[in-house]
């Protein structure tokens, strides 16, 4: 059967040859897919500033589809998704403006970092912290629908993930 090998880009397999290989990290497919990849982690301030830069693709708003994709020099952005793209860039500078508490933690020991925390959390009003958590946590711009990514890429439900009661390794 052979070795097979695995593009984590594109997600699929082929049998593992030089020839293979060669033709399918030099195919379009394959560098689109590694385009999108390397885009989901940039900055959204970032991509928001290029994407303001860009003409916006008429073809694509008009019809949802273009031949260049990522690679298109104009922006496949609507105004919409403009508009939520800079939501986020607001909410991740709003979320460096208020550190969470790992960066507060001082040299001491932990008892006296506890007290003080709970100190401070019982005294700020909860207004001000609470709602900024919920909304940190974000699927990067660009993922398919949650139902759509694989189990280890979506985030936990609240409250964690159940237990496996009878999982045996080995
Ligand atoms: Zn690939
Ligand atoms: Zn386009």
């Amino acid at each position: 059967m052979g070795k097979h090998y695995f593009c984590d880009y594109c997600n699929r397999s082929f049998q593992d040859n030089l020839h293979n290989r060669k033709k399918h990290l030099n195919g379009l497919q394959h560098l689109k897919a590694k385009k999108v990849w390397y885009d989901m982690f940039r900055d959204a301030a970032a991509i928001l500033l290029d994407e303001q830069n860009k003409r916006p693709c008429r073809k694509f708003l008009l019809t949802g589809q273009c031949d260049f994709g990522s690679n298109c020099r104009f922006s496949h952005m609507s105004e919409r998704d403009l508009q939520e793209l800079s939501i986020q860039v607001e909410e991740e500078r709003r979320a460096r403006e208020w550190p969470l508490d790992v960066v507060e933690l001082p040299e001491g020991h932990l008892e006296d970092w506890l007290e003080k925390r709970a100190k401070r959390l019982s005294s700020a009003p909860s207004s001000r912290a609470e709602p900024m958590r919920n909304t940190i946590f974000q699927y990067p711009i660009g993922w398919p629908p949650v139902q759509e990514l694989p189990p280890s890429l979506r985030a936990p439900p609240p409250g964690g993930w159940p237990l496996q009661p009878s999982v045996q390794w080995g």
